[in-house]
């Protein structure tokens, strides 16, 4: 598996860590949880959720659970199911045989609230959800008490069993918590625990008609499982109180603790699942995967790899105060895992043609070039070279400015592998476009030859014309841009795709979808895993080379 998991001394928890470590005498005890709701792909902030939790377990050899919180009757997505399991394995983590939905306690939830029901701890209302909104009160007035709120307990345990049984319409009746109505807290305003919906549910079907709100069942399913530290999002904060109350008053074993962190954002990203969907649905994007999004599938398929995922999320680090995280800080962990790892090829993606003069016309000569400018190790290829190149159009220039070390008229380079060539001329067309470039080369000064005669500045990379591969080539930009008229703040980048077509050298005939290369001097690139066929070779870039981003150590 590509993702598996050799850099296990990565510490993702920083004040996590501390809290676990003074709760827990023995801290291989920990268990923890990713909770995701099966309603969308994961997406890059799930990545940190999933680092953070099966992370900290890993590091003190305790369990992290998956578990689907399935709790809303929602249609059934097995393509969901599906996705989420795969994108965790991708990231290396394994949750062994701990697979749980929340769906399979609703049982015990239901005893549960009965147990509350029991301890004068909750009451059946019959307030309608908008009565229930307006008694709320506000940050600075207390709430209204229900006038239901002291029906005795036989009558409490009577009636919520008859809104278990569908004898009450949808929105008739609820069962709430019975806290205090006067609370600071409006979350421990008597809260609503139950709701009635009469829906089927894709896991238990028309069982029930009665399902737990997210507050009542979250801290129920963590205590089921023996959580002992249930880690989630900054937006829960403020649900503490009511988790705690749900945890006290309830005889369970363990009484797991919710711990919040901050959520990853990143710089110009929408991440929200329903945003996502959105895209996806109406086809905007080429689907959950588009390379272009920041979905964990869409991450794979543009190149990155779990590694630098992993990364890039210690790097994050797990904090109280909420951040943007700059794309540049994304990169370079992408980057840094592909540097060691990924074998270069040429391939020229904005040709010219160059025509060396006084090379002979019908000649080709094979070239040994090593196919890792620091790693042995990957060895070297054949690469044909003759009279016409390709090269990159940026490479020359007519009017160079002073620190143009590329090739110009007069000027010498280098050609990666080959010879030096100074331009002599160039061809245009009526339009006044380049349309050759004219050269000489000097035999002398052939790669591997011991040439000291004069230096080069610049080496520029080549493609020979007559066995160059057409392959077309996806360069991204980011999805979306600023946009001030728009609810959000962005709307989609027009230019967040385009498509050139490239010539690359010949060995890159027996690539397989997946397979990473950096073409060299621009940037690294993935054969894609929908497109890519033997006749039609599809590559994305994963990532320019050039960095912004400087780690600090
Ligand atoms: P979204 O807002 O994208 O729909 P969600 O929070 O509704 O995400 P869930 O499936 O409920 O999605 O999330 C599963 C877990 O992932 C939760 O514990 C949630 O707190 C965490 N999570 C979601 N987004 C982020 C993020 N940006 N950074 C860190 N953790 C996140
Ligand atoms: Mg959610």
């Amino acid at each position: 598996m590509e993702g598996s998991n050799d850099n296990k001394e990565t510490v993702y928890g920083n004040f996590i860590n501390t809290i676990i470590e003074e709760d827990l005498a023995d801290t291989s005890k920990v268990v923890t949880r990713f909770p995701p709701e099966p309603n969308g792909y994961l997406h890059l902030g799930h990545a940190k959720s999933i680092c953070l939790n099966f992370g900290l377990a890993e590091q003190y050899g305790g369990k992290c659970n998956l578990r689907f919180d399935d709790t809303n009757p929602a249609k059934e997505d097995t393509e969901f199911v599906n996705s989420i399991q795969n994108d965790i394995k991708w990231l290396g983590f394994d949750w062994e045989d701990r697979l749980f939905f929340a769906s399979s306690y609703f049982d015990k939830m239901y005893e549960y609230a009965v147990q509350l029901i029991k301890k004068g701890l909750a009451f059946v209302c019959d307030m309608t959800a908008e009565e229930v909104r307006l008694s709320r009160g506000t940050l600075t007035e207390p709430g209204k008490e229900s006038p239901y709120r002291n029906r005795s307990i036989e009558e409490n345990l009577s009636l919520f069993e008859r809104m278990k049984n569908g004898e009450f319409a949808d929105g008739e009746k609820t069962l709430r918590a019975k806290i205090d109505m006067a609370s600071p807290n409006i979350n421990m305003r008597d809260p609503v625990i139950y709701r009635i919906a009469h829906m089927t549910h894709h896991a238990t079907g028309d069982k029930w008609c009665i399902y737990p709100m997210y507050d009542y069942a979250h801290p129920v399913e963590d205590a089921i499982e023996g959580i002992t530290h249930s880690i989630c999002t900054m937006e829960f904060e403020d649900h503490r109180p009511l988790y705690d109350w749900v945890v006290n008053n309830i005889d369970f074993e363990v009484k797991p603790r919710q711990v919040e962190f901050a959520k990853l954002n990143l710089e110009d990203t929408i991440m929200g699942k329903r945003y996502l969907r959105n895209l996806v649905e109406t086809n905007q994007v080429d689907g959950w995967d588009d390379p272009r999004l920041i979905t964990l599938s869409g991450i794979r398929r543009r190149g990155y790899t779990p590694e630098s995922i992993r990364n890039f999320c210690a790097s994050v680090g797990v904090s109280k105060a909420n951040s943007v995280v700059s794309l540049a800080q994304l990169d370079f962990f992408v980057r840094e895992d592909l540097q060691p790892k990924t074998p270069v090829v040429m391939a020229v993606l904005d040709p010219v043609k160059l025509v060396i003069t006084n090379y002979p016309e019908g000649q080709t000569e094979m070239l040994e070039i090593e196919n890792h400018a620091k790693d042995e190790s990957f060895g070297k290829r054949m690469v044909p070279f003759s009279r016409e190149l390709y090269i990159e159009r940026e490479d020359f220039m007519e009017e160079p400015p002073k620190k143009f070390f590329r090739l110009a008229p007069g000027k010498e380079v280098r050609l990666k592998g080959a010879y030096f060539v100074t331009c002599t001329d160039v061809v245009k067309d009526e339009n006044g476009n380049i349309t050759e470039i004219h050269c000489t080369y000097d035999p002398a000064t052939k790669s591997g030859l011991d040439f000291t005669a004069r230096k080069v500045k610049g080496t520029i990379h080549w493609v020979n014309c007559a066995t160059a591969v057409n392959a077309q080539v996806n360069l991204y930009e980011n999805l979306v841009v600023a946009d001030e008229a728009s609810d959000n703040g962005y709307s989609l980048n027009p230019d967040s795709l385009k498509i050139v077509t490239a010539y690359i050298e010949p060995s890159i005939r027996t690539v397989k979808p997946m397979d990473r290369f950096q073409f060299m001097r621009n940037g690294y690139f993935i054969a894609d895993s929908k497109h890519c066929t033997e006749d039609n070779l599809v590559f994305n870039r994963i990532v320019s080379l050039k960095s912004s981003f400087k780690p600090s150590k």
